[in-house]
């Protein structure tokens, strides 16, 4: 007699439980690596490590990124595959590195550790008990995405370090010089507060410095820095060339952008203290990938503009982007091979909740049009779309 059985998904082959577990270690990814004592470098959207599962040296087998567009914790081990073996999802990445601390774990034939015991770590790790995750059908819906994101948000908003604007201002030499020789203006870079960091203690020492402010426009919450330097030919830092060449370990300190400790720019949008009430006003945000290319616009008179800080928009920023006002999108990536990429996972993302516009323009980005070039090219659609 067949039976018909009433029971309940085991937690474990319920998918959407397991999804919503990787994104909350992903949400703490330095966490897990501190815990499983695994050293890596943040390369802004991606981390990467020597490979902590079949073992090699080399600094730059794996690279695991926490956000990702589809799944987040997508992993990769460039040299050996190890994620062939052990699925690329986060779940995977820590079943193999405990099967390396393990039982030693170096090829396919080794013995690993269970599933269910790299499952069991990730629900310890996160403080969640999986039975009682609760995740009901309303949950799924976008509203209660978007609180997700929010609590998510506001956990996030709390590590960052706040400094007063006054004291920005106070540490930096405003206007920097560097970007007057790329022809912006003093009075653009005086409004947006990017100067030379000269004091050598601190983080941002021998950098200009683009300071992101929180939305209130009261104090920053991060910066990135551009090494006033330029790339040594034999290192390929960006070190001071007075100096010797950099070691492989400290290359990360001579990087040519350096973001701030602790901030994370897929959880921010460039601009948005000043853009936001032209937003509201216009109905309509542009989206951009760097500061130089906000600031180029705000010469040309147009002031609703965000910066992605990179080629791709992540799920945080569409989330404060949803809470912008923004009906339609203008999206200027670069004109390069990137940018288009971009500017279509753009479209993809924001299509059923924006209207989206996708203009081409004759230069490389943004920052390299004239101010003549942008009144011509991008000025056009946006009084059409007021
Ligand atoms: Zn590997
Ligand atoms: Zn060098």
């Amino acid at each position: 007699m067949k039976t018909i059985t009433t029971k309940k998904k085991s937690p474990l082959t319920d998918q959407s439980k397991l999804k919503m577990l990787c994104d909350l270690v992903c949400d703490d990814i330095e966490g897990l690596f501190d815990l499983l004592q695994l050293e890596y470098k943040d390369n802004g959207r991606m981390y990467s490590m020597s490979c902590p599962i079949h073992g090699g040296d080399n600094p730059s087998a794996i690279s695991l990124y926490p956000e990702g567009n589809s799944y987040r914790g997508n992993w990769k081990c460039r040299t050996h595959g190890c994620e062939m073996h052990f699925k690329p999802s986060i779940l995977g990445f820590i079943r193999g590195v405990l099967s390396n601390q393990k039982y030693n774990w170096e090829k396919p034939e080794d013995p690993t550790i269970s599933f269910e015991e790299a499952v069991q770590f990730a629900t310890e790790f996160t403080k969640q008990d999986l039975k009682n995750l609760h995740i009901s059908r309303s949950d799924r819906n976008k509203q209660s995405f978007t609180s997700i994101m929010n609590y998510v948000k506001n956990k996030e908003e709390e590590k960052q370090q706040k400094i007063p604007r006054e004291l920005v201002i106070k540490t930096l030499q405003i206007p920097a010089q560097y970007f007057i020789d790329r022809e912006y203006s003093p009075e653009i870079l005086k409004k947006y507060d990017v100067g030379l960091c000269n004091n050598p203690n601190k983080e941002m020492y021998n950098r200009v410095v683009v300071p992101i402010y929180d939305k209130d426009y009261n104090s920053m919450v991060g910066c990135s820095g551009r090494s006033i330097f330029e790339k040594c030919s034999e290192c390929n830092c960006f070190h001071n060339p007075e100096h010797s060449c950099v070691s492989k370990d400290d290359a990360w300190k001579h990087s040519k952008w350096k973001h701030s400790a602790n901030f994370k720019t897929q959880f921010s949008l460039y601009n948005y203290w000043f853009a936001k009430e032209h937003i509201l006003e216009s109905l309509t945000a542009i989206i951009v990938e760097s500061p130089g290319n906000v600031w180029r616009l705000e010469e040309a008179g147009i002031h609703n503009s965000l910066a992605i800080y990179g080629a791709s928009m992540t799920d945080r920023q569409k989330v404060l982007l949803d809470g912008s006002g923004a009906m339609n999108l203008v999206v200027l990536t670069d004109n390069d091979e990137a940018g288009r990429k971009a500017a279509q996972q753009i479209k993809e993302k924001c299509q059923n909740t924006y209207n989206v516009f996708i203009p081409t323009i004759s230069k490389s980005d943004v920052g390299e049009m004239s101010i003549e070039e942008i009144n011509q090219e991008i000025k056009p659609l946006l009084e059409k779309l007021k």
